[in-house]
Parts: structure tokens; sequence; C-alpha cells
């Protein structure tokens, strides 16, 4: 038996320009998951505690190189997956994505993503890198490994971020209009991949990244949008969480809980 969802953690922080900290997510979102302060039912009536709703397949093993981590996430992601698996992966900096997505290549239909996020990480290199958590959805795109891409909570775009989102089409929802991407999402035809930055909350709710954006969602915002979600969701990521800058676990509960709902909307 196969549970309707699986956890995989990937513990890489070293494509983040700013700060590390984000490898030690995995397992710090695990203990506020488990954590006897909070019951193990979500919102849409399911007992996550189930081995049957959700299932743990541990930290995925990765080598120091990028380059090869980044084939590591995706033969991980793409030997799960074919065992029937659904996988909700726990980063890890953003980058992960990109290498995430490569398991479902050549697959038809491609996925739409709906991608959380306070950044549009899209630029076309940073600091250099190609592959930075700046840059995965630029990558995505190029290699036409999404259908669409919707991205709700992004405020801190660059000229160049706005040119790239119109040159790969991205259908983008800033802050004040998270409530219009709800009809857009309701309507997406599947496979639907969750791709959830925490950086897209307002910080002050969510201390616990490396790059605090103030003007961001509550969430309560995101988990309205990410309900409206009535395709089939093929994979779902939750990335960004830094324990570095957390306070007294707050931003672990809220990356908790972020899972335990996508949980839910993996019918
Ligand atoms: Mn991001
Ligand atoms: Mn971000």
């Amino acid at each position: 038996m196969t549970p309707r969802a699986t956890l995989l953690g990937i513990p890489w922080d070293r494509s983040s320009s700013f700060l590390r900290g984000a490898a030690a997510a995995p397992d710090a979102i695990r203990a506020a998951l488990w954590s006897a302060s909070s019951n193990a039912w979500n919102e849409s009536g399911d007992d996550v505690a189930r081995p049957e709703v959700l299932g743990d397949a541990g930290n995925l093993a990765l080598p120091e190189d990028a380059a090869g981590a980044r084939d590591a996430i995706s033969a991980g992601v793409a030997e799960l997956t074919a065992a029937g698996h659904r996988l909700i992966l726990l980063g890890g900096d953003h980058s992960i994505t990109y290498p995430i997505l490569r398991a479902w290549e050549g697959q038809a239909p491609a996925p739409t993503i709906l991608h959380f996020d306070a950044h549009g990480d899209m630029y076309d290199e940073f600091d250099g890198d190609r592959f930075s958590h700046a840059c995965p959805f630029a990558r995505v795109m190029e290699e036409q490994l999404a259908a669409r891409l919707i991205q709700v909570g992004v405020r801190a775009a660059t000229e160049h971020l706005k040119a790239q989102a119109e040159r790969f089409g991205a259908e983008v929802y800033g802050p004040a209009q998270w409530r219009d991407a709800i009809g857009t999402v309701q309507a997406a035809a599947g496979p639907i991949y969750v791709s959830l930055d925490i950086d897209v909350l307002e910080p002050m709710l969510a201390p616990g990244i490396s790059h605090p954006e103030p003007g961001g969602l509550s969430v309560r915002d995101v988990l309205e949008v990410l309900s409206a979600i009535r395709a089939p969701v093929i994979g779902a990521d939750v990335v960004e969480y830094n324990p570095v800058n957390d306070v007294r676990d707050l931003t672990a509960r809220v990356a908790a809980k972020f899972v335990k709902e996508i949980v839910g909307v993996m019918r």
C-alpha cells in the first residue's frame, strides 16, 4: 500500500544566495508536524498520522556539488514517483524545484505550477549561477517542464524579472491580487504541481526565512488559494524555511500546517 502522500526531505541550501540554513528545515518541519502541541488532523478531515494518508521516505542523500545534487534530486523523485508515491518535498532552498520537475520531463500533459512566493525566481542567472534559488522557474519554463506557471504573492519584481515573466507567459498575482487567483486555480486543468515558498507570507508571521519581504500574505490567504485546487495534484514542495532565522519554531509550525493542508488537496 502506498500512502496518499509521501514526504521526502531535500536538505540542500548551497544554492541560496544570501543565507544557509534551509538544509536543516526538513527535520525541523517534521518535528513541528508531529509535535504534541497540535493534533494531526487537517481542515479537509484527514488524520495525517495514519500511515495510509501520509508516509515518509526520509531525506535524500546529496553530494556537495550542485550539479551532482540536482541529478540526485531528479533521480530520487523519479524513482519514488515511478513506485507510485505522490511526493510532498521538504526543502531546502528553492533551487530544488527545477530538478524536482525534471523528474516528469516529457510526460504529457505537462503540469500547471501553482507557485507561491514573494519572488518570481526567474532570474536568467544570479551572482553567476544559473541554478541559484533565484532562477528555478527560468529553467523550468525554458525546458518546457510546465504547461502554465501561476504565481501568487510576488512583490519583489525587478525590471528583469518582469520581462522574464512576460517572456515565459507567467500568470502573476501580486499580494493585493491573491483573491483573483482563486478562480484561475479552480478552473486550472491538471496535473497541478504546488511550489510553496514560505516567504510568500508576511515575514512578521513567518520570520524563519532567508529573504524577508514585508507586505505578504497571511497563512489563511495561502490556504484559500490552495483549497481552490480542483484538478489532480501530482506533487508539491514546501521550501525556503530557514530554522536559523526562526523564532520559537513559529515558522516550522506554519510549514507543517501547509504540509497537512497540501495532503488535503491531494485527493
Ligand atoms: Mn522562491
Ligand atoms: Mn522567495
